[in-house]
C-alpha cells in the first residue's frame, strides 16, 4: 500500500506551485475578510480534523481562518497573532482557492487542500523556529515539510487522492523566476516534496521517530542544494 502510494506520488507529482505565492511577512489582509466557518459544516469538520493532525505532527497550534480572497486564489501564513491563546501565528485559506481545488477534484474530496495546509504549517514552523532561509528557499522548505506530512497523513487517514493533488499543483506550476512570489521550479518543488516524503517513510520503516528538529534540519540542508 505504502509502496503504491509512493509510486503514484513519484510518478504523478511533477511539480507544484501556489500560483500567487504564500504571503510572508507583514500581512495587510484585513481581519474583516476572515471567518472561522466556510458555510459547509462537513468541509469544516474535515479541515478541523486535518488541523488536529497537522498540529500533532508538527507540535504547533496556529490560528486558522478562511479568507475571502475575492477571486484571487491563495493561502497564507503569517506570524501575526489574532487570538492570544494561539500564539503560533495565523494560517488563512482562501475561499477561491478552496472552490478551485474542489471543482478540480473529480473524487469530490478536495484532495489538494490538505497539502496546501501542510505547506502553510511549514511556514509557521519557519516563523516560530527560524530557518534563516529566504525567498524561494522558504517555499522549497515548506514543500519538503509538506511532503513529509503526506506520508504521515496516508498512514493516519488512508489514501489521499495523490493524482488529483499532483494534477492540481502541476497546473499551477510556473517558471516566473523574477516574480517575488516565485516558489521554485516545478522540478525543484517536486524534488523537495519527494525528499520530504521519503525521509518520513524511511524513519517510519526503521521505527525511528522523526523529530521536528531532524525534519527541519533535513529540509534546510536539502533545499540548500538548489
Ligand atoms: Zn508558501
Amino acid at each position: 500500500m505504502r509502496t503504491k502510494i509512493l509510486l503514484l506520488f513519484l510518478l504523478g507529482w511533477v511539480g507544484m506551485a501556489f500560483g500567487q505565492g504564500c504571503f510572508l511577512g507583514n500581512n495587510p489582509t484585513s481581519v474583516e475578510n476572515l471567518t472561522k466557518f466556510s458555510g459547509n459544516q462537513q468541509f469544516d469538520n474535515i479541515n478541523n480534523r486535518e488541523y488536529e493532525l497537522l498540529s500533532s505532527v508538527f507540535g504547533i497550534r496556529p490560528d486558522f481562518y478562511y479568507l475571502h480572497d475575492f477571486g484571487m486564489p491563495n493561502a497564507y501564513a503569517t506570524p501575526r497573532i489574532h487570538n492570544p491563546n494561539l500564539t503560533d501565528g495565523t494560517i488563512m485559506l482562501g475561499f477561491s482557492l478552496v472552490q478551485n481545488e474542489c471543482s478540480n477534484s473529480p473524487s469530490g474530496t478536495c484532495s489538494a487542500v490538505p497539502i496546501i495546509l501542510a505547506h502553510e504549517f511549514a511556514h509557521i514552523l519557519d516563523f516560530k523556529f527560524g530557518t534563516g532561509l529566504r525567498g524561494k528557499y522558504q517555499e522549497l522548505f515548506a514543500d519538503y515539510i509538506a511532503g513529509s506530512y503526506l506520508y504521515h497523513r496516508a498512514n493516519r487517514f488512508g489514501n489521499l487522492n495523490i493524482q488529483e493533488v499532483t494534477s492540481s499543483f502541476f497546473s499551477k506550476g510556473n517558471y516566473d523566476f523574477n516574480n517575488p512570489n516565485f516558489h521554485g521550479t516545478p522540478q525543484e518543488r517536486y524534488n523537495c516534496l519527494s525528499a520530504g516524503y521519503v525521509l518520513a517513510q524511511q524513519y517510519s520503516q526503521q521505527g525511528i521517530h522523526l523529530t521536528r528538529e531532524i525534519l527541519m534540519n533535513s529540509a534546510i540542508q536539502y533545499v540548500g542544494q538548489f
